[in-house]
């Protein structure tokens, strides 16, 4: 077993780890990066045998007799390490705990039957055929609660799976923000539904020569402040972000010739995450600490600049003779008007995915809720079909016609990431709040009506980015906000711009 000298050397011996893990992380990454833009069709096998081996390794780089020696000693030892060691140290050793506490074949099994159930789950979809998938599912949620029960059995198990995908989320606090959402949106949308503002954007689907759809897509970059020598954009079936380090993110985008906003949109929203990650904090380069706290502060990030800056009144205003010049035919006779509110058209609809600002959280908290209930006991796989179709008709007013667009249009709950939705939904709630504090200190509408985005990025990034993983997101919004996760900031800004939007009085 390895014994320390000093404390030095235990330090150079945990950061040599993270550099290691950095490695294999940015590694596995382009391997994957690679497989979505550039690799030839028939390349998955030889990739599939390098991924196995770069990901055992660097699971062994954590997990082995070392580890928990050397975490110790640093431990036992707190008081002679800086901040940010300490803060590693911390995060380390609950990574360990976490990947040790589960059996080890048990472990394993899961992975099995993960894989099968993404399988099985793609073809369930294609035939919208619920009753092959739901055994699956059904396995799913029994491992999630005992995966919970090893984790921490002192917690209920949805709030330990809350946890760790947005760090110190909990049900009392996720009752309270959907209960919110709840109370205000659903009459808004029936108000919505109901206004005599009726939004045609066909414009928007006229064709869109996919060169040019390129060009506007570096502008928007540009616009955006990011720096192109640090972040490149590829084409992919789904849009992502991923990066590398903070000196080399990557966006995609996916471009449809009769679509202008989609790939705009993600261009933007991608944007939004890589600016996230760009603008973190240099000491954090290759430590546990580097890159976005949680999946809801990065939505946060992406939604502030896809919805609140890009979907706005100012910013429309702003690309609108930009790309009347571009698309000269196309734009011959919209307004700016006309892009706004084409850009901004609100109706209930079936898929998640293509859910309007507006509607968005619903589709989030009818996930949430029947998480919840299938972790508790409550709600019975079987039966989810039902109590789907029943609350998308009650929040939304919408009849689900078939599973396919219905409970089985997610890929999430095949993969076992129950507990992963909210923090999408969150991310636009966080972005409301941080808009509120960030007018305290800017003049947001103005600089967006102008496109100098530089003093809004600048302030995020002294707000939230710079800190990379080192604070938590409860601590990330009091920085930002001077106060706690309040959820009427984003009903609000939701209220407000809808009536605007639609017109509505009262
Ligand atoms: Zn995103």
């Amino acid at each position: 077993m390895k014994e320390y000298k000093n404390t030095q050397e235990a330090v150079a011996e945990l950061k040599k780890m993270q550099e290691r893990m950095a490695a294999y992380s940015h590694a596995s990454g382009m391997l994957y990066y690679d497989s979505v833009t550039g690799a030839p069709k028939e390349t998955t096998e030889g990739r599939g045998h390098t991924m196995g081996i770069i990901s055992e390794d660097s699971y062994r780089i954590l997990v082995n007799e070392d580890t928990p020696v050397l975490l110790d000693y640093l431990i036992a030892n707190n008081d002679q390490l800086d901040e940010n060691t300490k803060l590693e140290v911390k995060e380390l050793k609950k990574d360990y705990d976490e990947t040790s506490k589960i059996p080890v074949d048990e472990y394993v099994q899961y992975s099995i039957l993960l894989n099968e159930a993404e399988n099985i789950w793609h073809k369930a979809k294609i035939k919208s055929d619920y009753a092959m998938f739901e055994p699956y599912l059904a396995k799913i949620v029994a491992t999630t609660i005992r995966f919970a029960g090893y984790l921490d059995p002192k917690k209920k198990p949805y709030d330990v799976w809350l946890n760790e995908f947005e760090e110190d989320l909990t049900m009392e606090v996720a009752d309270r923000y959907f209960e919110t959402l709840r109370a205000e949106l659903v009459p808004l949308i029936k108000k919505v539904a109901k206004s005599k503002v009726k939004i045609d954007d066909s414009f928007s689907h006229k064709n869109y020569a996919l060169n040019k759809q390129r060009k506007f897509s570096d502008y928007i970059m540009n616009v955006m402040t990011i720096d192109r020598d640090h972040c490149a954009i590829a084409e992919t079936e789904h849009p992502f972000t991923i990066n590398f380090n903070k000196n080399d993110v990557r966006i995609t985008t996916h471009y449809i010739k009769d679509n202008l906003v989609s790939s705009m949109f993600s261009v933007i929203h991608e944007g939004g995450h890589a600016l996230y990650e760009l603008n973190g904090g240099d000491e954090f380069m290759y430590t546990c600490l580097s890159g976005g706290t949680s999946m809801g502060i990065h939505e946060s990030q992406s939604r502030f600049f896809e919805n609140i800056i890009g979907r706005s009144e100012g910013f429309t205003g702003f690309l609108y003779p930009y790309l009347k010049k571009l698309f000269p035919s196309q734009f011959k006779d919209v307004t700016k008007k006309m892009l706004l509110l084409a850009i901004n058209k609100a109706e209930p609809s079936l898929i998640r995915t293509e859910a309007d600002e507006l509607t968005y959280s619903m589709h989030i908290m009818i996930r949430y809720e029947l998480e919840k209930k299938m972790i508790s006991g409550e709600l019975s796989t079987k039966d989810l079909p039902a109590e789907w179709n029943r609350l998308y008709k009650e929040y939304l007013g919408v009849d689900v016609p078939n599973d396919k667009e219905g409970c089985l249009q997610d890929s999430h709950w095949s993969g076992g990431a129950i507990g992963y939705f909210p923090s999408y939904s969150l991310g636009n709630a966080y972005s409301a709040q941080m808009l509120n504090a960030m007018k305290k200190d800017l003049n947001v509408d103005a600089l967006t009506a102008k496109g100098d985005l530089k003093p809004i990025v600048e302030w995020l990034k002294e707000h939230v980015h710079k800190y990379s993983s080192s604070k938590k997101p409860p601590e990330i919004i009091r920085i930002c906000c001077n106060e706690d996760f309040e959820p009427h900031y984003y009903t609000d800004y939701l209220k407000e711009k809808f009536s605007r939007i639609y017109e509505l009085k009262d």
